[in-house]
């Protein structure tokens, strides 16, 4: 019997620009995406039997065909033909519809693990243009680099190197739903993108780039995110935005004392996710 055990690392974006709505219900954007070790875990068994299981035993999010790696692993075996089926189990560490990609990694993950355990031998271009139709954020995941992410986010270039940092994590739990985010944007038709610097020297210099328009729907609506950015700056952060569309907020830090205390001091609040992690 063939397994693999895999982590699905989360995302944080250091920057979010909508540029406009496009007639197939995406936006064009342009993002930066930086993977942190706050890991989902995931086990694949390959079995004879044609079945496809997926449990994650998570409030929220979908056993079987519902969960996005649920359709991730019918893909691969439809591709393989060779009969097999897999029971795949997902513990969730990353919170859910947090702005931190969690779905979309452990599609990512799902891919790549099918690929070694059914033998494909697909190339990681080949991987990302399949994770594209499950979600437009997987195939970053697969590109793993720290990336600017243009298009619906299928477009990756590598960054230049950033200089490693630690993440505090705060979500405050209030329901943000994505699609309300982005329809209730307003764009304006000439959107001006900020240059991007061609280096970075340090924490503060990552922390630059930080822009997230969706704030603009979110921040009005839901007080606490702008709440948590403020103490996060308060509480020693070199920069601090809501990633995605929310509603986690992060903390960049270059010192592994001043994050953890900012984490205690911010996770008074009970009910609130928290967690210290390092970029990857
Ligand atoms: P993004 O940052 O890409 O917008 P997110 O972190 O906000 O994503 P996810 O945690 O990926 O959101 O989940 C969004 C929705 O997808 C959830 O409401 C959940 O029901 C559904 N879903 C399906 N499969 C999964 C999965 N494996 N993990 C998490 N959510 C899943």
């Amino acid at each position: 019997m063939k397994h693999l055990s895999l982590q699905a690392p989360a995302k944080v974006n250091y920057l979010l620009d909508v540029i406009r709505r496009r007639t197939d219900g995406y936006h064009d954007l342009r993002m930066i995406m930086q993977r942190v070790n706050l890991c989902d875990e995931i086990s694949i068994i390959l079995q004879d039997k044609p079945d496809l299981n997926v449990t994650c035993g998570r409030q929220g999010v979908p056993d079987g065909p519902g969960n996005i790696a649920w359709k991730a692993a019918r893909t691969m075996l439809d591709l393989a033909e060779t009969g097999k089926g897999a029971a795949i189990s997902i513990t969730k560490k990353i919170p859910v519809a947090a702005g931190l990609g969690g779905g979309s990694s452990d599609a990512a993950s799902v891919l790549m693990g099918m690929n070694e355990l059914l033998g494909l031998h697909l190339s990681d271009e080949q991987l990302m243009q399949i994770g594209v139709k499950l979600g437009a954020d997987v195939p970053f995941f697969i590109f793993k680099n720290t990336a600017l992410a243009e298009g619906i986010g299928e477009q990756l270039r590598t960054m230049p190197t950033m200089p490693p940092a630690w993440v505090v994590l705060i979500n405050p739990g209030v329901h943000v739903s994505t699609a309300w985010v982005y329809r209730s944007l307003q764009l304006t038709n000439e959107k001006k993108l900020a240059k991007l610097p061609k280096f970075f020297d340090d924490v503060n210099s990552v922390c630059g780039i930080f822009s997230n328009d969706l704030e603009e729907v979110t921040i009005p609506a839901f007080p606490v995110i702008g709440e948590i950015k403020n103490k996060m700056l308060e509480l020693g952060a070199s920069g601090a935005m809501m990633s995605g569309s929310g509603p986690t907020v992060f903390g960049l830090f270059s010192d592994k004392d001043k994050a953890e205390k900012a984490q205690q001091a911010l996770s008074d609040n009970s009910g609130w996710f928290s967690a210290v992690v390092e970029t990857l």
